[in-house]
């Protein structure tokens, strides 16, 4: 069995100005591979530290990954600092110089000899080629343990470690069993009732393990199935799938990293709608789902942010009867919200938000009190009443995923 550690260099982590995310995806990765992780270590940008960091790391584990360091400053001193402890000796990466030569002559800008810094590798190490930023990373053997070197920078970290190291790890552990995930996502039922449904399921089971887990965009279960070939774990998966689906299949919106953005996307896709929305509490949030994704624009012209009484009687034309008779927190002003807002978009579908995100109460109704409007243009028109519970942006979250869930349902 293999014993890994994961390194984050940088004072920035030690301040708490940022957060170690880049160790808890490493060690997602390592887990999936059937590799332990035993220790995540975190060290300032001070040579002496950095180095003892490594000593310990030498003797008590097999594969060390080490983030962070790698740039042109002063302060970036991994390569030093293993240096000092290895004496290993180093050299210049040649195709790694021409890159950083040729980015700055592309930005026609000067560069500095600090920037050359960045293509010094171990002699004899693999370089890991970095696809999307400056610094390679290396992958290093010295005295029987794994050292791999990779840049802070997340997006950099993770191109490589997909791209090279996973796959290097893989060979280098030898590791028979392989492990696979799947991830099933469920909107409009709660992680206690998802539970209850399959709780049966969940304890007469080991492989695959199925682990409910409640998320931002609804609730998922992850399965994660160990075997000796990819083709029998997916059969496992399927299997188990399956079981979970004859259960609770009516509330599957997607697998793996579909959102549910991507999800309504597709459906108005196929039907050949497009859908426009009226936000006063979500100012922009439902909108902002479906434009985070490509192909948004097939599916929608856009939306109207209506926070004030105003912008909703001039912009939207909400009648100012309506307002006075019932308040903008109301089944009929979420109406012609969803009205209003699809003829003035040339929309097949409307659909408006008015609500109560918080703190105070607003023309008498209470905190969580929403209004969720739909529109068709053949004529169909729906408004739904939710109490949502939490603070103010907690609200305006689950009022935005209860509109996608309407359409998608
Ligand atoms: P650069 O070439 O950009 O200097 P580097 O390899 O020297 O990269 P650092 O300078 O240590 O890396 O970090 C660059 C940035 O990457 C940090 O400012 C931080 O935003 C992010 N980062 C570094 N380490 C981590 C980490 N462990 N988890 C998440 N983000 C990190
Ligand atoms: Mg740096």
């Amino acid at each position: 069995q293999f014993k890994a550690e994961i390194i984050g260099v940088g004072t920035e982590l030690l301040l708490g100005q940022i957060a170690n995310t880049n160790a808890q995806w490493l060690s997602e990765k390592l887990a999936l591979l059937g590799i332990n992780v035993y220790k995540h270590v975190v060290v300032g940008d001070n040579l002496q530290r950095v180095e003892d960091a490594f000593r310990d790391a030498q003797i008590r584990s097999d594969i060390v990954i080490v983030t962070g360091g790698l740039g042109p400053t002063d302060d970036d001193l991994t390569r030093e600092a293993f240096r000092n402890m290895s004496n290993l000796e180093m050299e210049e990466h040649i195709p790694s110089i021409n890159k950083i030569e040729s980015y700055f002559k592309k930005q026609k800008s000067a560069m500095t000899p600090n920037n050359r810094k960045q293509a010094r590798v171990f002699k004899g190490c693999s370089v890991l080629d970095n696809k999307v930023g400056m610094a390679p990373g290396m992958i290093v053997l010295y005295e029987e343990k794994v050292w791999i070197f990779l840049p802070g920078v997340p997006r950099e970290m993770k191109q490589l470690v997909t791209d090279s190291v996973l796959p290097f790890l893989g060979k280098h552990t030898g590791s028979e069993e392989i492990i696979k995930s799947l991830v099933l996502k469920f909107i409009g039922i709660g992680e206690s009732q998802l539970e209850h449904e399959i709780s049966d399921i969940i304890q007469a089971q080991s492989n695959p393990t199925i682990a409910p887990l409640a998320q931002n965009d609804g609730v998922v279960i992850r399965l994660t199935a160990k075997e000796k070939s990819e083709e029998k774990a997916n059969a496992l998966l399927v299997q188990t799938k399956q079981q979970i689906m004859e259960r609770v299949g009516e509330h599957l919106f997607g697998i793996d990293e579909q959102t549910l953005g991507q999800q309504v996307i597709s459906l108005l896709n196929k039907k050949k709608m497009k859908i426009a929305a009226a936000e006063s509490l979500t100012g922009g949030m439902f909108m902002d789902k479906l434009i985070s994704e490509s192909g948004a624009s097939s599916v929608s012209r856009g939306g109207i942010v209506c926070y004030d009484v105003k912008v909703k009687e001039e912009v939207l034309g909400v009648s100012s009867k309506t307002i006075r008779a019932h308040g903008t927190v109301s089944e009929e002003c979420a109406l012609e919200m969803a009205n209003n807002v699809r003829k003035k978009l040339d929309s097949t579908i409307g659909i408006s938000f008015t609500g109560v995100a918080g703190p105070e109460e607003v023309e008498g109704k209470s905190v969580g009190t929403v209004y969720i409007g739909v529109s068709t243009n053949d004529g169909y028109h729906n408004v739904q009443e939710f109490h949502f519970f939490g603070d103010r942006n907690t609200v305006r979250g689950r009022a935005t995923l209860k509109g996608l869930e309407i359409i998608f349902k």
